[in-house]
């Protein structure tokens, strides 16, 4: 766990870098709020958080960063319905369970779902940067609480 965010950290200084993005204080305390979470926060979540370290920070700047790193390949942006935007801190490719009570998200491995094919009737007509399977349901937390 320490490790990995430890690479993410370094991939985050090079993204900036290569991005022309500079590495801002503010832009450094936004990555490690998120960098090390596992719930995909959306804005707003992610606001609250800087805020301890950053009591000065608006919303429209960790907004703003977030998109910039997004544009930058430091962070994705996630399924989101008619709701906040979700950001993930893991590019790598990997799948979700959400729940659609809580709106929580899971990160997954499967490699069944990584090798799946797109189908060739979209040869073409539409590229394919990023395939994700998102398993759609209700977590056992809420299936608990009826
Ligand atoms: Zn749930
Ligand atoms: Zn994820």
């Amino acid at each position: 766990m320490e490790k990995m965010i430890e690479e993410r950290r370094r991939s985050f200084q090079d993204k900036c870098l290569e991005n022309g993005l500079k590495i801002t204080p503010q832009r450094m305390a936004i990555y490690d709020e998120l960098v090390g979470a596992k719930d995909h926060p959306c804005v707003d979540d992610l606001y609250r958080r800087v805020r301890k370290a950053l009591p000065n920070i608006s919303f429209d700047t960790v907004y703003r960063t977030l998109l910039s790193f997004s544009d930058a390949g430091i962070v994705r942006v996630v399924e989101g319905y008619g709701e906040l935007k979700r950001f993930d801190p893991d590019t790598e490719n990997h799948h979700h369970l959400r729940c659609l009570r809580c709106q929580k998200i899971i990160d997954f491995s499967n490699s069944t779902y990584d090798a799946l094919k797109v189908p060739t009737e979209f040869d073409g007509e539409f590229t394919i940067v990023n395939k994700r399977v998102v398993l759609e349901g209700i977590c056992k937390e809420c299936s608990k609480k009826k």
